[in-house]
């Protein structure tokens, strides 16, 4: 181990035990550290408690509701179905208290001592927690994750975020969703496959505005005809509340309308205030973001962060990756380790859901001037047999110069699972000629990817 220093109370203080926190703490202690961290919530951070897990375990239950009705021409006839939420919630939010466990288990196996509570900077090295107990750490990690920005419209207080989504009393009949990214469209696909009447409301004129364009318009038009309605260029005028239950919602672009549930889905904000960064002289991005260089320290000495505080890529993985790295450069003796945010895969969970890697076709062409697309649009055995008319999309983006893949693209049934494996070809540089040499595993939908012309 290369530093440590009994002048100090901890080696490292972390504050905030998400997927980055939690990862960098326990490696710190496993190369011979001696660590604490501080959590105000629940141990697991935003993934965990309220964000990936949970989700991912809604969109399983929610697609039950096509897989109930497609089973009929698979020869099954199931009577008297019938979805209960709460029993869905219940059992979501068990798995989360379990994972919550088993995150706690694993720091407590590693020696690393927890603190319940929220913690502050407070001098050099010094920290203070919130029963007012002060601690002095040689290194001290921001880990704190990010919370959903809440728009200023005049009554915006009334509306959910994700963050209430897991925990609704009741499904809403109808629900306005604000928002074109990730978390609306997830959402929206949950609650639709579980019957409510869903309108999305977006202030541009384009959803999931980072990914391609062909797979993003493809999402646009299954979502639209499974029932889920779209307002674009639409902004917020306010929401109130109605006598009898449920909220008044005016639009930029109509009358006002009637809801359930309003739930904003606009972004996510770095959490940074009130942690007396400032005062220590941390620099700060105008999202309110810790700035960080590529070893994830800060321009103070002392101070890293990692994570979606840092609001480089807001992705799980990408906050475990740099928790690795930090701990590993600060206390594993080797040669520092930097993350590589280069060509990181991603996944929208939607119905159905998409997933890609590396650069869009616009971004290839932008890039590189001359590229070759290559294009599966096709639909999957499955789907034929339903009777779904539903058809999938895969579109491979070569560098024309060298037959390089530079960017997979997808819109279908599984794509996420089938996107991680082709992204370790899009990421070792792999050209279409080495796609073309495998042979196919038949009848899948990944074979496209082999199959492409
Ligand atoms: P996103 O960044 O995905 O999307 C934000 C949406 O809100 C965009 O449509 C954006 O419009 C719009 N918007 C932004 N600011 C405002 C505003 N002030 N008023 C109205 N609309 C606004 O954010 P999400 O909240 O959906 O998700 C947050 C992050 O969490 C994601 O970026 C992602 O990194 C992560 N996440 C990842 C998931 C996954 O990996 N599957 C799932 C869920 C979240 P415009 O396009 O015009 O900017």
């Amino acid at each position: 181990m290369s530093e440590t220093s009994s002048d100090f109370d901890y080696d490292l203080f972390t504050i905030g035990a998400g997927s980055g926190g939690v990862r960098a703490s326990r490696v710190a202690s496993a190369h011979g550290a001696k660590v604490a961290i501080a959590e105000e919530h629940r141990v697991g951070g935003t993934c965990v408690i309220r964000g990936c897990v949970p989700k991912k375990m809604l969109v399983y239950g929610a697609h039950f509701a096509e897989d109930l009705e497609d089973c009929r021409r698979f020869g099954w006839e199931i009577e008297g179905k019938r979805f209960d939420w709460k029993t869905l919630r219940d059992n979501v939010l068990d798995d989360v208290t379990r994972l919550e466990g088993a995150y706690t288990n694993t720091l407590e196996n590693h020696d690393v001592e927890i603190f319940k509570q929220r913690a502050t900077i407070t001098g050099p090295n010094e920290i203070t927690l919130g029963d007012g107990t002060k601690v002095t750490a040689k290194h001290i990690l921001i880990a704190t994750g990010a919370h959903p920005r809440m728009p200023e419209c005049q009554g915006a207080e009334h509306a959910i975020s994700s963050n209430e989504a897991f925990h609704l009393d009741e499904l809403p009949k109808k629900i306005i969703i604000a928002g074109g990214g990730y978390i609306a469209n997830e959402f929206a696909g949950i609650f639709n496959e579980l019957g409510c009447d869903v309108h999305v409301v977006n202030r541009g004129d384009r959803l999931l505005r980072s990914y391609d364009e062909g797979v993003r318009d493809r999402l646009l038009q299954i979502s639209t005809m499974k029932g889920i309605k779209f307002r674009f260029n639409t902004t917020f005028e306010y929401i109130k509340p109605c006598d009898d239950g449920g909220f008044f919602v005016k639009l930029s672009d109509c009358d006002e309308e009637k809801a359930d549930l309003v739930m904003f889905a606009v972004g996510r904000i770095p959490n940074t205030k009130g942690l007396g960064l400032e005062a220590a002289g941390v620099e700060l991005g105008d999202n309110g973001e810790v700035k960080v260089d590529r070893f994830s320290k800060t321009n103070v000495d002392h101070i890293y962060a990692v994570g979606d505080v840092t609001d480089r890529v807001q992705l799980t993985p990408v906050a475990i990756r740099e928790g690795q790295a930090f701990a590993d450069t600060l206390f594993g003796g080797g040669d520092p380790v930097a993350v590589d945010h280069s060509c990181i895969p991603s996944a929208v969970f939607s119905h159905p859901p998409i997933a890609a890697v590396g650069m869009t076709e616009g971004e290839a062409k932008n890039k590189l001037g001359s590229v070759k697309v290559y294009l599966s649009d096709f639909r999957p055995m499955k789907n034929v047999l339903a009777g779904r008319n539903e058809r999938s999309l895969i579109k491979m983006i070569c560098d024309a110069s060298n037959d390089k893949i530079v960017g997979i693209h997808m819109i279908a049934p599984d794509a996420p699972e089938m996107m991680q494996a082709a992204a370790i070809a899009v990421k070792a540089g792999l050209t279409k000629a080495d796609f073309d040499a495998t042979t196919a595993i038949h009848p899948t939908m990944a074979e496209e990817l082999v199959l492409m012309k």
